[in-house]
């Protein structure tokens, strides 16, 4: 079993909400406490496993905001795990989840340095990396009904921009969308094969731009009843 995340990236509206609640679960869950630094302070901050970025594409009037969320990818051959000197950092072989023992990590940032997409956290106050769990506590717990057992950001998304699911299935809704969409991975030229895909932006129309600044009907309409006004 090969878990992990498609982000659809064609409909992701850039709400935040995947990453609050991703840091709502993560506050009471194993992983606990995510913390925050001066929460209630002039400049709070802390720790996130769940950001998004938000890039402007192409020229105006053709210009496109893409809303990006990152997280652990969950990579197939992770060096954040073969850096790791006390074997904190590894990968389950039943379900390719990545994890980080908070009972071996020493803080020492290797991992950070090793991940290439920026997806590993030092808790400043803990002295331990943290990451993405891909909720693991949540999504095996039997207690929760079972339409509600996957990550807290995809039970979340108000846009229906995520999807969790099992990659070695290709009969899985991930596999499925990733084929049919041409969903890639990011960065794969770093070999580090991440789990985690995105599916593409579709194409939109081009706006016509011969008329784009001159007035319309209406406008002339207004303005000449200002001057009208106006005298
Ligand atoms: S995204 Fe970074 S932290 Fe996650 S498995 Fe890949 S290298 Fe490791
Ligand atoms: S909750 Fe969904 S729509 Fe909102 S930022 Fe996260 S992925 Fe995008």
């Amino acid at each position: 079993m090969r878990l992990g995340l498609v982000i659809d990236l064609d409909v992701c509206v850039g709400c935040h909400a995947c990453a609050v609640a991703c840091k709502e679960w993560n506050a009471s869950g194993t992983t606990a406490p995510m913390t925050d630094y001066q929460p209630y302070g002039a400049e709070p901050s802390g720790v996130w496993f769940n950001r998004i970025r938000h890039y402007e594409v192409g020229e105006y009037p053709n210009s496109k905001t893409i809303n990006f969320p990152m997280s652990c990818m969950h990579c197939e051959d992770a060096d954040c795990v073969t850096v790791c000197p006390t074997g904190a950092s590894y990968k389950r072989a039943e379900d390719g989840i990545v994890l980080v023992d908070q009972t071996k990590c020493m803080g020492c940032n290797y991992c950070s340095w090793a991940c290439p997409y920026g997806a590993r956290e030092l808790d400043r106050e803990s002295g331990t990396m943290k990451k993405c769990t891909l909720c693991v506590d949540r999504i095996y717990d039997l207690k929760i009904p079972v339409e509600e057992r996957q990550p807290a950001c995809v039970n979340t998304c108000p846009a229906h921009a995520r999807m969790f699911g099992d990659f070695d299935d290709p009969n899985s809704a991930v596999s499925i969308e990733v084929r049919e969409r041409g969903g890639y991975a990011l960065l794969p030229e770093l070999g580090y094969n991440p789990t985690n895909q995105y599916l593409p932006v579709r194409k939109a129309k081009p706006i016509p731009t011969e008329n784009l600044g001159k007035p319309g009907f209406k406008e002339k309409l207004k303005g000449f009843a200002n001057r009208i006004v106006k005298r």
